[in-house]
Formats: structure tokens, sequence, C-alpha cells
């Protein structure tokens, strides 16, 4: 008959060994292979192995709420950018930001399910979403676009945080490119809700997919308005008045499926790239205090 003491001494270790990692102060060596890449999923203990794991790299991954032509879902670029992002992330382990899709889409407001904050809120709750993730250590701060909406205000807010001081550095990253000897592309036009994207969400979403509809509104290009191409107006319906731009009917899965390896690969570069990048927070903050007295910079 067993001992009490032995029972005792075999139940406390196999009730430690159930407990294991959630009791210990910093998990063990091999505990951080399973932490999660979801902010939202981890402990507020996880969450500090994390960011050490990370070196402070966090990932925003930017969508949006608009029509995607007659087919595919009003989150595509939210869906695919979290799909690639998080696909990256495990690759190259960073602590990825829950949803987020307060971006830029004035320019669709006249179709259903656009949600379009004001510009300033845009702008404040971005830098408050950034600074609320460096607070919490996040020093390196990846935003992946999901959306060609951004593509003014991303840069624009980049170029912001040399406005005053932050102790973190704000990263976009924005494109990839597919390597030759792919799937070939059939269409020449392919920007909004077109070939590509509806390829992409073939892989992220195919249960979201409509492709028997793709073809009941037109993609092409309406131009209604004569400008020259290197005269800018917001005005996107002028050319795409249903809010769609190219062809999806001509997506295939197999594109998609390339499209997709492609862009998992981009972020993975730029999250290694930022992470071995020691310049530019140094740079920055040399920029910060030059910039407080500049009759001193050398001329
Ligand atoms: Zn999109």
């Amino acid at each position: 008959m067993m001992r009490l003491s032995s029972l005792l001494v075999m139940l406390c270790g196999f009730a430690a060994a159930l407990a294991w990692p959630a009791f210990a102060q910093t998990p063990a060596a091999g505990a951080s292979a399973h932490l999660s890449t979801h902010w939202e999923e981890l402990t507020a203990a996880d969450f500090r192995s994390a960011i050490e794991m990370s070196k402070g790299t966090c990932v925003l991954p930017f969508g949006i709420l608009e029509k995607h032509g007659p087919h595919l879902p009003l989150g595509t670029d939210l869906i695919d950018v979290r799909y690639a992002s998080l696909a990256a992330a495990d690759e190259e382990y960073a602590v990825v930001f829950p949803e987020y899709y307060f971006g830029q889409i004035f320019e669709a407001k006249h179709e259903p399910g656009t949600v379009a904050y004001s510009a300033d809120l845009q702008m404040r709750l971005l830098q408050e979403t950034t600074d609320e993730m460096a607070r919490n250590g996040c020093k390196k701060i990846l935003i992946v676009n999901g959306h060609g909406g951004n593509e003014h205000l991303l840069p624009f807010f980049a170029q912001a945080q040399l406005e005053k001081q932050h102790d973190y550095v704000v990263y976009v990253q924005w494109g990839h490119e597919i390597p030759a000897g792919g799937p070939a592309k059939k269409t020449t036009m392919d920007m909004h809700a077109g070939e590509s994207e509806t390829a992409r969400v073939m892989v992220s979403r195919p249960d979201l997919v409509h492709q028997d509809r793709a073809a009941s509104e037109s993609g092409a290009d309406q131009k209604r308005v004569n400008l020259p191409e290197d005269v800018y107006t917001g005005i996107w319906c002028a050319r795409f008045p249903n809010h769609y731009a190219g062809d999806g009917s001509a997506a295939t899965l197999a594109y998609g499926q390339a499209d997709m390896k492609a862009w998992v690969a981009a972020i993975v570069q730029a999250l290694r790239a930022v992470k071995a990048d020691d310049v530019s927070l140094k740079l920055q903050k040399e920029f910060y205090e030059k910039s407080a007295h500049p009759l001193d910079t050398r001329q």
C-alpha cells in the first residue's frame, strides 16, 4: 500500500504539471513556443513574456469596412490583412493587435455598410492606439496596411510622429511582389475587389466569396471626369461609381495562394528587418533633441 506522504508528493507533482505554466512567474524555457500571437488571447503574465519574445515588436493590421464589389464581404481588407499578419507572426514572432478598421474611407459613404470615422478621430485614435501599444512595451510598431484608401493616411501618420516626442518607432508596411513563374494574372485593371483581391479572399475566407455575383456590376473605369494623370481629386466615384475596380470573376484559388504567400513573405521580411533595426529609434531621439534648438544644427 502506498504511504500517504508518497501519495501527496505524487498528487502535488501532478497538480503542478497541470498548473504549469499558469502559476509560473516567468515561463520556463520552451513555454514561449506556446505563446499566442494574438494580443487579446494572452494572459497579463504571458503578455509580458510575449513582448520580451517579440523584442518589443508588435503588428497593427489595418483593415476597413466598405463595399467590395457585388461579391465580397465588407470586411475584406480586415479579414485579409489579419490573415496575412497572423500567418507572418507565426513565422516571425510578434504580438498582433486586435481588429482595427478605423481608417480613411469617405469615398465609400454612398454604399451600404461603410463605416467612415471623421478625419481628426482617425488620427487621434491611431495615435492613442500606438501610444497605448508602446506604453505596454511595443517599441517597434509595424502597421500592416490592408486598405488602399489608407495610402495617404498612413505615411502622413508616420511623418506626424516627428511632431513631438515618442519613445517608439512606427513602421508602415504596404505592398508585395508575387514572384515570377506562378499563375498568370488574367486582367490588366485589377484594383478594388478585382481579380487579386477576390483571389485572396478565396484563401482567407472562401465561404464569403460570391463569385457568381462578381459580373453583376461593372468594375470598369467609367472615366466620368477628364483630368490629367498628375491632377488628383478624392472623387473616386468619378471613375468607379459601383465601388468596384476590376473583375473578380477572373479570380482563381491558385492565384490567391501565390498572392497571399507573397504577402505573408513580405510581412515576415519586414518583421525581421524591424527587429534587427537598432538605428531608427536612436536617430529619432537625436532628431527630437536637435529640433528643440535648430540654430545649433551645423550648417
Ligand atoms: Zn480591399
